[in-house]
């Protein structure tokens, strides 16, 4: 007591007991807790305003009644029994509580009941102390949902989704039918290039309609989580066949491939998918998922915006990935491809008006690789820009090495990738590129997807624009397999559009591919671009061709992708044997 005494000594602390009533009225009336007093009998004498405000009873409503006209019913009789017990034993209980308030609403309060006692020990008093806790249950449980949800798209994130699959999975054992769920695992194909080019904030907004779409298509009992980044994940419960999971996966895709406009760009994404099956593929949750993770990348590795199921081989493929990533590394340091040419020919003058250069690798551990599995490889790791690079490079001499020979009229196409077509600098790379190989803009085309030019279109024109003007031709290639309409791409200053092999293909044997490509060669002829056919294969496709007034054609009728010496044979044979003649 000591050190307190002397501070009350010193003037500068009270003690409240030496407190004048007038003052502990005051506090009485002006704190924000509620204050209810009681005579030993539990029957209320007291309370303050903040009372009244909280339980919306005034004071003459509640005097001389038992604080039990608060009780909301919520609490067994036993929580109330060890209440009391606490009080009489310890003089003090501290606890959250349920009551009701005269509106019969019921809220939580944290409450502090103290018994107080006169000189000889005996309780007088009962003094209630609250604080209204319905705002901060609010935030509580918002806090709660935070930590369960992925706030960014309002799904269930990873951890949640383990839960809900570890109890799921653990009732499916229980029963005595056997049940069968899907488990998804979702990757959105390219994104880095969209968080990349277009800023953070829209790959964000992306997400969140993504999210929405997938919500759309489920039901109430299916469950789905962020897993991560890009990365979705989405259990299909209670499925009665491995068709259903197909035919979800299917539209999953479908949903996602429509283009979305996010802050005011808009954006194509593709999504590979892979799927797991319980309990074929495993009993538990991470087997389930590493196994979906397996397929989809399988699936990504496949050409993207598709799906693939689970199958046992899988375990190969990944080696076979950490391979391709090392011997793929190796292979740019040493400049280890090579360019083959194919041909394009003037089907009116049947003269060679273009080739376009193919890349080509050999690895020594993996034999050839064809593109078609190592170019979408490069874009996922970003390995396709110092490739793209180096593709460019080889491009050029090969230029100049067919204008050596007495070819200088023939230009060679180059393949752009959109990942690296959306690099900033890489106008002047190829502007340096051209400048130390000592060639000029007017002797290549550039070919692009039509995804590269949909995307984020307000930079592509003026990129398209700055090509244009350094005197590069620009090709739309496999025109036919996105989604740009003949009429966006007037806004883009393309020379060429190719349409795509597949429609090629089926050209002599159905009638309604005939009747797109012969639309799209009329339209491309009104907004002044030249059509080539790519794939072209047999005598009879160039025969309808020609009939529908297309411009250019290329294919395996007239030539593979060649190595650089057998092109220059081949090109000196055709001026001589064939040239106007076919
Ligand atoms: P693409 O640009 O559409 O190239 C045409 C593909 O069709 C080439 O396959 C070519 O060999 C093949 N082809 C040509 N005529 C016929 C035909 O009559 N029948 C059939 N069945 N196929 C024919 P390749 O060389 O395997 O290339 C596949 C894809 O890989 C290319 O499609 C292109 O998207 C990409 N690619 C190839 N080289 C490069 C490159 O240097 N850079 C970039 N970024 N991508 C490349
Ligand atoms: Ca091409
Ligand atoms: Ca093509």
């Amino acid at each position: 007591m000591g050190k307190s005494s002397e501070m009350i000594n010193d003037g500068k602390y009270q003690s409240i007991a030496q407190y004048p009533t007038h003052l502990i009225a005051k506090i009485f009336e002006n704190v924000s807790e509620g204050i209810m007093v009681t005579n030993k009998d539990k029957m209320i004498i007291n309370v303050n305003p903040a009372f009244e405000f909280v339980t919306g009873y005034k004071a003459n409503e509640v005097l001389g009644k038992n604080p039990s006209v608060l009780q909301s019913g919520l609490h067994e009789v036993s929580f109330y029994i060890n209440m009391w017990k606490t009080i009489y034993e310890k003089g003090i209980w501290q606890g959250e509580i349920w009551n009701r308030r005269k509106t019969g609403d019921i809220y939580p309060e944290w409450l502090t009941i103290m018994a107080i006692r006169d000189d000889e020990g005996n309780i007088t008093n009962f003094c209630g102390i609250f604080t209204d806790l319905s705002e901060q249950k609010v935030v509580e449980s918002e806090l709660e949902k935070r930590t369960m949800m992925d706030s960014l798209t309002d799904v269930n994130n990873r951890f949640t989704y383990l839960d809900r699959m570890n109890a799921l999975l653990e009732a499916s054992a229980s029963m005595t039918t056997e049940v069968s769920h899907a488990v998804f695992f979702l990757d959105l194909d390219r994104f880095k290039q969209v968080n990349d080019t277009l800023g953070h904030a829209t790959g964000d907004l992306l997400l969140v309609e993504v999210a929405r779409r997938i919500k759309k298509l489920l039901r109430n009992k299916d469950i789905l989580a962020r897993y991560g980044g890009d990365e979705f994940i989405i259990t299909l419960t209670n499925i009665n066949h491995p068709r259903e999971a197909a035919a979800f996966a299917e539209q999953l895709i479908r949903c996602i491939e429509q283009p979305m406009s996010v802050n005011e760009h808009e954006v194509f994404v593709s999504t590979s998918v892979g799927v797991s099956i319980f309990p074929e593929d495993g009993a538990q949750t991470d087997d389930l998922i590493i196994k979906a993770d397996k397929a989809m990348n399988y699936a990504k590795a496949n050409g993207r915006n598709s799906y693939a199921f689970y199958f046992d081989e899988l375990n190969i493929d990944s080696k076979r990935m950490l391979v391709l990533d090392a011997e793929l590394r190796k292979a740019i340091e040493n400049k280890d491809f090579t360019l083959h040419y194919q041909p394009k020919i003037d089907i009116k003058t049947s003269k060679v008006i273009g080739v376009e250069a193919l890349v080509r690798w050999h690895s020594d551990k993996l034999g050839h690789v064809s593109p078609g599995e190592f170019i979408p490889y490069a874009e996922e790791t970003g390995l396709i820009i110092p490739m793209s690079e180096l593709i460019f490079e080889m491009a050029c001499l090969g230029y100049r090495e067919l204008a050596v020979q007495g070819f200088p009229d023939v230009p060679v196409a180059v393949n752009i990738s959109s990942i690296h077509f959306q690099q900033n600098t890489f106008i002047d790379k190829i502007q340096e590129i051209l400048q130390h190989t000592n060639t000029s803009a007017q002797n290549f085309e550039i070919e692009m997807t039509e995804r590269t030019v949909m995307n984020s279109a307000r930079e592509t024109t003026s990129k398209l624009v700055r090509l244009k003007q350094l005197g590069f031709k620009l090709s739309i290639d496999d025109f036919g397999t996105g989604y740009s309409s003949l009429s966006y791409l007037v806004r883009f200053p393309l020379d060429i559009l190719k349409i795509d092999r597949s429609f090629i293909q089926q050209i002599v044997s159905l009638d309604d591919k005939q009747a797109v490509v012969d639309a799209i060669i009329q339209m491309s002829h009104r907004l002044k671009m030249k059509v080539v056919a790519e794939g072209v294969e047999t005598e009879q496709q160039v025969k309808v061709l020609k009939n529908m007034g297309c411009d250019i054609v290329q294919g395996y009728y007239y030539s593979k992708p060649l190595p650089m010496d057998e092109l220059i044979d081949f090109l000196h044979l055709w001026e001589v044997e064939y040239q106007g003649r076919i």
